[in-house]
Formats: structure tokens, sequence, C-alpha cells
């Protein structure tokens, strides 16, 4: 570790340490709701419905996952069903060893069909809260606009993450697939989460280059950018990001399974390490990518190459979301720091 607390730059191709990365306490900060389910309650909510579900292997194209990706919250047809599936969300995660856990949630998708924006969030936020005490881990969401269809109703899910922040809603987010998405048209609805004690974690840097990470910045004043591993093409920002302690949020395998990545092994993320962003490492829509937050460290450790101290940095910048508790903050230092004094690497 350098002094300034980042890793050094150069890894060890395919470190052999044998500490558990399920048992190195996590945060798990970009995960959206609806592509996050156990296969396993998605299946049998599918199954109640009298139809059959299955998580193809591949996917085309990203419009073949979008319409892939519609048809979870279609299962969904009472309020009970949606509270099945966010404890079992929960209860999932707890066992990946994740500590804290901020589900991106767009209740817009539930609406139609369950009422109004914010009985479909407290629905959400009530099963999030009951799961949360039986695993011992503290959740709160993202409540996320889409930025390719919502500007309509942004200001209402801005009104409805304020009515819940610190009571469940940790954050104000957006996603888009169009980068630069035009965030300054979100303007209003980021003032009242800020003005409500919400920051701000945007979408950018996925399909946009740095221009659309420097728009969710200065448009949105992000203090989380959600992907943003498209900022290794700029210096400039690399710099910015990793002054001002903006945390990347990056999705490795999904990354590569919507084609925005060549591999695995080519992921930028070590180099954003190595520049001093804050970064922490997460499944986006671990149903979809038949993958969890724990495969992404193990993908680091293996691909990357990277040793635990490096992992361990991962799992620290985690501890900077905001909307975390002081208590689970220290949890996952702490814990951090005891996964490291366990064993050594062998
Ligand atoms: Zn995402």
């Amino acid at each position: 570790m350098r002094a300034d607390g980042a890793p050094s730059p150069v890894g060890v191709r395919g470190s052999r340490s044998s500490r558990s990365l399920r048992g190195l306490p996590k945060a798990h900060l970009h995960a959206h709701l609806d592509g996050a389910y156990p296969l396993g309650a998605v299946r049998e909510l599918a199954r109640r419905r009298g139809r059959a579900f299955d998580v193809p292997t591949a996917f085309g194209d990203v419009w073949e996952f979008f319409e892939a990706y519609g048809t979870v919250p279609d299962l969904v047809e009472t309020h009970e069903d949606l509270a099945v599936l966010c404890r079992s969300l929960v209860l999932a995660e707890a066992a990946q060893g994740v500590v804290y856990l901020e589900p991106a949630i767009e209740p817009q998708l539930y609406a139609p069909r369950l009422g109004s924006l914010d009985q479909v969030t407290r629905t959400i936020l009530h099963a999030f809260g009951e799961a949360a005490r039986d695993a011992g881990i503290e959740v709160n969401a993202l409540l996320t606009i889409n930025t390719d269809e919502d500007l309509p109703i942004a200001v209402d899910l801005a009104r409805t993450a304020a009515a819940y922040a610190g009571a469940g809603v940790g954050a104000l987010g957006t996603a888009g697939f169009i980068e630069p998405g035009g965030l300054g048209r979100f303007r209003e609805a980021a003032d009242i989460a800020r003005a409500a004690g919400l920051s701000l974690a945007c979408h950018a840097g996925q399909t946009g280059g740095p221009e659309s990470i420097e728009e969710a910045l200065d448009e949105l004043g992000a203090r989380r950018i959600s992907h943003g591993f498209r900022a290794v093409e700029s210096e400039r920002l690399l710099k910015r990001l990793a002054a001002d302690r903006v945390v990347c949020d990056v999705c490795p395998v999904s990354n590569v399974a919507l084609g925005l990545v060549p591999s695995l092994a080519e992921h930028p993320a070590p180099r954003l390490l190595a520049a001093g962003v804050p970064v922490t490492l997460n499944a986006d829509d671990p149903l979809w990518f038949s993958t969890s937050v724990t495969d992404q460290y193990e993908i680091a450790r293996k691909v990357w190459g990277l040793d635990d101290a490096r992992l361990a940095h991962f799992a620290r910048s985690g501890a900077l979301a905001s909307g975390m508790s002081a208590a689970t903050r220290r949890r996952i230092e702490d814990g951090v720091d005891a996964w490291l004094r366990e064993g050594s690497e062998s």
C-alpha cells in the first residue's frame, strides 16, 4: 500500500491467496433490484403464474437484454409477490458476505399494476427492512430515475426518494443506456434529493466516454459513478475522481456480457485502482448474468492477479457510500482489517 492508502499499481498475476472472498465484508452498491432477484425466487413466482422462466446464456445485443429484463417485473402482480422477491434478494446477498446493500429500485416499473410510486416504494422498503433485520445487515435503496425514459416523472421519483431519505432510501440514482444522458434535464430532481440529504449516484462512463462522467459530476453533482470505467480515457478525469474521492461502482461481468468491454482480462478496473480512484466491485444484474458480487472479487484475484491488499481496497471503498450508517462503516473497515490479519497468503 502507498502512504496515501491507494494500492500500488502492479498486481501479481494469479494471486494464490486462499482467504475466503465470501468472508470479506462487502458493500454491494450497484445491483438493479429487478435484475438481482435470486433465480429460484423468480422461477417460483413464474411457476405460480404458469410460466417458465429461464436465463439465456448470452444476449445477442443490449436490446435483447432489455427485453428479457422487463419480463421479471411483469411477473409481479401483488405487493406480496414483490415483498417475497425483495426479501429473498437481501438474504441471498447477505449469504455472499454483503453487509451493506444498496439495490437500485425503480418503483415506476411496478406502479402501473400495484398503485402509486409511494405505495410500491413502501412495500419494497418494508421488505428490505424485515430481511435486513433477519440477516443482520444494512439495506438502503438507491431510488433510480431511468434517464432514457423517466423525464416526465423524474421530480415525482425524487420526491418519493426524499420522503424516505434516511428511512430506507440511501441515495438517488440515475441510470440510462444513452450517455451522455442529457443529465442537466434532471437538475430539479437532483436538487430535491440533495435538499433531503441524499447524494447522487449516476450511471456514466459505461456507453459514454469521459464526457458522460463529467456531465454527471458537473450537472448533478454526482458523488458516485455507476460504472465509470471509461474514465481511463482521460488522465485529467482520473485525477479529479481520485482527488474528490468519487467512487466508481464497476461491474466487470456485466460489461463483458453486454459487449462493452472485450474481455474480463481487459477490464479497466485495475487501471482505475492504480490511478487512486476509489473503486467498488458489483454484479449489476446478477440474475441475468448468472453471477454474484463475490464472483467479481474472484475475477479481481484470478484474472487481474490482484493481491488481498488490493481486494481489501475495493471493499473499503464501499464504506464511502454516503447512505451507510456509521456502525456499518466501522463494521466494513474493522472487518476488512480482520480479514487481512486472518491467516497468511498461501
Ligand atoms: Zn447499472
